[in-house]
């Protein structure tokens, strides 16, 4: 097998250029160094960001089917690499590798799919009220935009929005993660190699910018960035929205969720049950869009508790471990503050709790540097205030309900608004969940998490509304302009019949 360092070596050439003393990643999955980088200085920054404007002012002149030639590259390249770079995103960021290759799976067909958008880049031809005159919207490239990323999301989250940018016509700055820059200096890597395949491609036209929260911020704060794209907690989002609305600049913002999955009395348990635990402990409960809350009809309540309670077991005696390996369901949380985080919440909900399975740290002696939890699925006998906070672990709250609009009710009621789910075999009930769930995402007999990427992706409320991927998500990446044309001989009209009548 491969060794770490070759792996390296071979996604990113130029590793030893990069190596400096001011970042030092770890894996989450025995705390082992993968290797130790320099970020960028304040002045790196806006040097960065001058060259994105440049590369913006030339790339715009590329007609779009011409600019998705470079993103069918890029896809292509992304095949080759699948296997390598679905490596580096467990090494990074502790997914199951077969996750890991879902990811970059993903990524290409964002590729495919924005390839296609190249040439789909439409307006709007308008009826002008006026006679002898032709009303259109027309989308326009954007400029420059910055991406910030979540650890989760290491690679996703940055085609999604680079390959719709690209095709729309903008350069793309890119502030990954500071827990996983390695997987961004492998993607920087190989749209290198695909920039050099195409051909003639500006230089700058998609850049990393390797830093912390401050690194983010100046970028935030540049009012030569139309937009930013930020994907990353709520408390995040708050300050970003704000700073970029200040200087009057665009955000599209993917924040955190708290979803829930309705089980309804006549649901199917055998497609219920592994939706849960897909959604729940899969990606050990740190993805965006995990399931956190079940809310259960209260006649079969105490059942699918106990069913779930039995699979914890389960993938607890089993199935945690090493994410490299087959097998393995569960791999580790990020870190120490994402452990005492879990512990946090478990905490604070001991005393509503009926009943907790699971929570504690495993697999110590084997991992002593890493922090492997076992599933944890709380049974309560109603919603408090203290789940309203999205806790990034594998903690699943099961609460009853009554009614369906009492489900909804509860479903409703916390600040988030990404992903639901209703399991019923009942057409009224899921037509009703679709019309009442708040969320940007309402799934029927499917999970809250693994979204496809033709949909466009996002959610309301603490979420931010954003929304990424399918769809005509490209739009977020250009801007409207509203044109008029007169093609009379005679005097034009004015709008609204307004006389102006100039003295003869
Ligand atoms: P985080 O908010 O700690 O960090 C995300 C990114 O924001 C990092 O790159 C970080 O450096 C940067 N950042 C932090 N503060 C900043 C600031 N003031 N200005 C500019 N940049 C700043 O999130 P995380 O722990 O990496 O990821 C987990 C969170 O991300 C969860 O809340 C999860 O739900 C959310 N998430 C949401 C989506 C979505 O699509 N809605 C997808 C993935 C993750």
């Amino acid at each position: 097998m491969i060794s770490n360092a070759a792996l390296l070596h071979n996604l990113i050439p130029n590793l030893d250029e990069l190596s400096g003393d001011d970042l030092v990643v770890t894996s989450p999955i025995d705390g082992s160094i993968l290797g130790s980088l320099r970020v960028d200085s304040i002045s790196e920054i806006d040097a960065k960001i001058a060259q994105s404007v440049q590369a913006f002012h030339a790339w715009r002149e590329i007609p779009g089917p011409r600019r998705g030639e470079l993103v069918r590259i890029l896809g292509n390249k992304l095949r080759e690499k699948k296997e390598d770079l679905a490596r580096l995103v467990t090494l990074e960021c502790g997914k199951i590798l077969e996750e890991g290759r879902g990811e970059v799976q993903e990524m290409i067909d964002i590729c495919d799919f924005a390839v296609g958008i190249s040439r789909q880049l439409y307006g709007l031809t308008i009826a002008s009220e006026r006679p002898n005159h032709t009303m259109q919207e027309n989308w326009l490239p954007l400029g420059p935009v910055g991406i910030i990323s979540a650890f989760n999301f290491p690679v996703a989250v940055w085609s999604w929005n680079t390959a719709l940018a690209l095709v729309c016509g903008d350069s793309c700055l890119w502030k990954p993660s500071e827990k996983t820059p390695l997987v961004a200096l492998a993607c920087q890597a190989i749209f290198d190699e695909a920039a050099h395949d195409f051909g003639g491609v500006p230089d700058g036209l998609s850049q990393v910018i390797l830093g912390t929260a401050d690194a983010g911020a100046q970028m935030v704060d540049d009012h030569r960035v139309p937009l930013i794209s930020a994907t990353g907690s709520t408390r995040m989002g708050g300050i970003v929205a704000q700073r970029v609305a200040a200087r009057f600049g665009r955000s599209l913002l993917e924040l955190g969720g708290n979803n829930a999955m309705i089980i309804t009395e006549t649901a199917d348990l055998g497609v219920a049950i592994p939706s849960i635990l897909f959604g729940s402990v899969g990606t050990a409960g740190q993805r965006c869009t995990s399931t956190r809350r079940v809310i259960v009809h209260r006649s079969i309540f105490d059942q699918v508790f106990n069913t779930l309670k039995g699979a914890y077991l389960s993938i607890g005696a089993t199935k945690i471990g090493d994410p490299l390996e087959n097998g393995t369901l569960v791999g580790p949380l990020i870190d120490e503050a994402s452990f005492n985080g879990m512990q946090g919440a478990l905490d604070r909900i001991k005393p509503e709790a009926i009943e907790t399975v699971g929570g504690e740290r495993v697999m110590t002696e084997e991992f002593p540097n890493a922090y492997y939890v076992h599933p944890s699925v709380v049974k309560l006998a109603k919603q408090t205030e203290t789940i309203f906070a999205e806790t990034f672990a594998p903690i699943t709250y099961v609460l009853p309900y009554d009614t369906i609009e009492e489900a909804l009710q509860i479903h409703n009621a916390v600040p988030q608004g990404l992903s639901s789910s209703i399991m019923t075999t009942d057409l009224r009930d899921a037509e009703y969940f679709k019309r009442h769930s708040d969320c940007g995402i309402a799934n029927v007999n499917i999970g809250t998490s693994g979204a496809e990427i033709g949909g466009a992706f996002g959610g309301e409320k603490e979420t931010g509304g954003g929304r990424e991927s399918g769809s005509d998500a490209w739009r977020a990446y250009m801007r409207r302009q509203t044109s008029t044309t007169f093609f009379g001989r005679e005097k034009p009209a004015l709008a609204q019949g307004i006389k102006f009548d100039l003295p003869e």
